[in-house]
């Protein structure tokens, strides 16, 4: 007998899978991150440009869903996230789809914006797991969870690769249309550390389990991206496995935006990693400017 969902309750009639918590009934009308009932995929492939722990030399089965909970005015894949590109799949799709990713060698199965479809993906991948699906799952994303569900969503989630873009609620409104954002995201990230802890790699470096923290500098909040750094290094400790993004560019309604309109700058990332180094992270990924895709 098939195990209840625990995500159901969060996701019946009310949905407050994410931490916009808007209630939409799904069965009716799209929520704010315009996602329905069901989980519309955008591609599902092997994928090699993650940090080398993710891809390795096989690739990372790379399950890219689409819309998204945040809204980013600068998001570089916004034709997914914000457009909704993409097509509608069953759960058994999804199942087969992570079993064909785990024949084709895929080091892992990565779901690149996870949360509006949590509910969903816990049936997809206990339903591979029991058909032979043995490869980690990574939970790619925004660490805008609703706290609340990341005790289940832990029960499939072997890695997360899990963003921290803000250091303060201001810019994670004006920039990403969301609320409450550092109370979110900094409860998830604690549980998802406590849970997994520090990224562990098996004797070919590959990821089995743990957490992989993502910070993309934005141009011009050199201050902020130091802040949380800080905050790695204070809570989760000096080993924290840290990619410290600079390929960001400006996508979408970035282009419009006095400050995001820009590129970041050499001199800005410089003092990000300088920062870095200070705090003596051991496990930092740093990016030569420009030169690294998502
Ligand atoms: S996942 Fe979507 S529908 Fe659910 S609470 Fe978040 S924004 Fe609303």
């Amino acid at each position: 007998m098939t195990a209840p969902n625990p995500l159901f309750t969060y996701y019946n009639n009310h949905c407050s899978l994410c931490g916009a918590k808007c209630n939409a009934d799904r069965t009716k009308v799209a929520g704010l991150c315009k996602a329905g009932t069901s989980v519309k995929v955008a591609s599902a492939t092997l994928h090699f440009g993650e940090e080398p722990p993710i891809s390795g030399s096989n690739g990372s089965g790379t399950i890219f869903l689409s819309h998204c909970s945040m809204s980013c005015i600068y998001c570089q894949n916004y034709p997914i996230s914000q457009m909704g590109v993409g097509n509608d799949r069953t759960i058994d799709w999804l199942s087969n789809k992570m079993l064909e990713l785990q024949s084709d060698k895929a080091h892992n199965i990565n779901f690149v914006t996870p949360t509006h479809y949590s509910f969903h993906l816990y049936d997809a991948v206990m339903q591979a797991r029991k058909a032979g699906l043995s490869i980690p799952i990574v939970w790619n994303t925004s660490s805008f969870e609703n706290p609340e569900t990341v005790k289940f969503i832990d029960e499939i989630a072997d890695i997360y690769l899990a963003d921290i873009r803000y250091s303060n609620d201001k810019d994670a409104l004006e920039l990403s249309g969301i609320n409450n954002y550092n109370d979110i995201v900094l409860k998830n990230i604690k549980y998802f550390f406590n849970a997994k802890s520090h990224l562990e790699l098996n004797g070919k470096g590959i990821a089995v389990k743990g957490l992989l923290i993502r910070v993309l500098l934005l141009p011009g909040r050199v201050k902020e991206c130091k802040e949380i750094l800080d905050f790695i290094k204070r809570e989760l400790g000096n080993e924290t496995y840290v990619s410290v993004m600079s390929q960001y560019v400006p996508y979408y309604k970035a282009l419009q935006h006095k400050e995001l309109k820009v590129r970041v700058s050499k001199e800005e990332y410089d003092m990000v990693i300088e920062h870095a180094d200070k705090l003596n992270l051991e496990n930092a990924f740093i990016q030569e400017i420009g030169c690294m895709e998502e």
